[in-house]
């Protein structure tokens, strides 16, 4: 057996063929990147490239509004515990603002700050009407229980729904939170409000008024984006190999949707640890155990891989659509993949970037590839002010369209200027930005 593989299936041992993974036992642990720095790097260099003056950088480096809210939540055990949390809006210049709110217990008011400052580069990009925010709870989800959820949660939106609202600020869900935390943030803003505020958030249930498509679609649009960088390299699905870190909402569904559309997926890995299996994984039956089981790890059919082996497989594709900082310093250099398609946010460190782009590695920002979720919730928003409602195939082919769309105003500017991808959709949304604040000019 491979080093470093521990597999428990014995019979599928000697029928298959296993490639050797090397194990990193040594290997640099991320830093605990600072997401607000790296959002302010990236305007910075963005800002150059786009030769804005110093003053508007320094303009669009500050975000709108923060707020920091600490909230008691009575626990089951009838203790009273106190949860920070936070929502930052970063700039209000094309419209309201948008982005999820997160419960993960690493989450700081510059991790937020960070990934509110991305989301308003890609509403830009994604040339929607809306400004970037992020919200998010410091909170182990697992350690909670129902109960102990739908009160902090409905908590945490009554701290912070003087600055939400559906022409305000709009959110939706990102890790650890999902349609039934938006039903739960929706009813508790339309308590306070006396009627029911559907527009308030997004990735709601449908009977909430929730769009078709909106569960799958940041995975979807994973997969068009994947699809369309292999098909523009030559290649087909059913010859890329891909891995996938991460198996929730962005993850799971983006290996679903590429297993389905032919491509070989070859590995996924939840918080626990990956899958490995080098003829293709039968992802909905990985997906369906995860289901039934909780996690991954104990899938029979492949082998147990660790989630540092998962980056470093021989792939042709990667997708991290886990956590932020996956790909950093110490790991980027052995990345063997040559196609990256940024699932997460930020999951690549600029320190890895730059080795990236030295190995002649092609990324896939974040900002366009993980776009498809913004841009259904921006459907779904759309649907609750009209209060009429759309079919998930127009969802889809409007989705596909608008990827597309980007993904070539992307790469033609990354061309032109000889620029990385990223740079190229940075440049693009914060130009968007900056064209809505020069015309609508500096009050008073
Ligand atoms: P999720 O909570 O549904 O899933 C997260 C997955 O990552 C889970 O499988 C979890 O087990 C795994 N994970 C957690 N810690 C890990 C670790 N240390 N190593 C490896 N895997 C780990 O979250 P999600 O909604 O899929 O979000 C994932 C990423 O995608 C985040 O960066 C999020 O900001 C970004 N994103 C999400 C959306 C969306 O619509 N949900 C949209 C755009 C971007």
């Amino acid at each position: 057996m491979a080093a470093g593989v521990t597999h428990r299936n014995g019979a599928a041992m000697t029928t298959t063929t296993r490639t050797r993974i090397a194990s990193h036992p040594t290997a640099i642990r991320p830093a605990l990147q600072n997401l607000h720095q790296t959002a302010l790097l990236q305007l910075r260099e963005a800002g150059q490239l786009a030769g804005l003056s110093a003053d508007m950088i320094d303009l669009l480096s500050y975000p709108k509004r923060e707020l920091i809210v600490h909230f008691p939540v009575i626990m089951d055990s009838g203790a009273v515990r106190v949860f920070t949390g936070y929502r930052v809006q970063h700039n209000i210049a094309r419209g309201p603002t948008k982005g999820g709110i997160r419960y993960h217990p690493d989450v700081t008011l510059d991790e937020i700050r960070g990934l509110a400052m991305l989301m308003t580069w890609k509403c830009a990009l994604l040339n929607i009407p809306y400004g970037g925010a992020k919200g998010g709870v410091a909170v182990e989800r697992r350690e909670v229980s129902r109960g102990e959820l739908e009160r902090l949660t409905r908590r945490y939106t009554a701290e912070i729904s003087f600055i939400i609202g559906p022409e305000v600020d709009i959110p939706a869900p990102d890790m650890n939170t999902d349609a039934q935390v938006m039903a739960w943030m929706m009813d508790t803003y339309s308590m306070g409000k006396g009627y029911s505020v559907p527009g308030v958030v997004t990735g709601k249930p449908i009977i909430l008024g929730g769009t078709a498509g909106r569960a799958e679609a940041t995975g979807r649009g994973v997969m068009i984006v994947a699809q369309e960088a292999v098909t523009r390299q030559g290649k087909n699905p059913a010859e890329t190999s891909v891995a996938v870190q991460g198996a929730g909402n962005v993850g799971g569904v983006a290996a679903d949707l590429m297993h389905r559309a032919g491509f070989k997926v070859v590995a996924i890995s939840d918080r626990q640890g990956g899958l490995y299996e080098p003829t293709g994984l039968n992802i909905q039956a990985v997906l369906q155990w995860r289901k039934e089981r909780e996690w991954l790890a104990s899938y029979p059919r492949a082998a147990a891989i660790s989630n540092e082996e998962l980056l470093e497989l021989d792939v042709d594709v990667l997708v991290p659509a886990a956590l932020e900082g996956q790909i950093h310093a110490g790991n980027a250099a052995r990345i063997k993949a040559p196609l990256i398609i940024e699932g997460a946010n930020a999951p690549t460190t600029p320190e890895a970037d730059l080795i990236l782009k030295d190995r002649g590695v092609l990324v896939v920002p974040d900002i366009l590839a993980n776009g498809g979720g913004v841009l259904v919730s921006y459907f779904e928003w759309v649907q609750d002010l009209q209060a009429f409602y759309w079919e998930e195939t127009q969802i889809n082919e409007r989705l596909e369209q608008a990827m597309l769309r980007s993904f070539q105003e992307v790469s033609t500017l990354a061309q032109e200027r000889g620029i990385t991808l990223r740079q190229a959709a940075l440049v693009l949304g914060v130009q968007r930005v900056v064209q809505a604040i020069e015309s609508r000019g500096i009050y008073p």
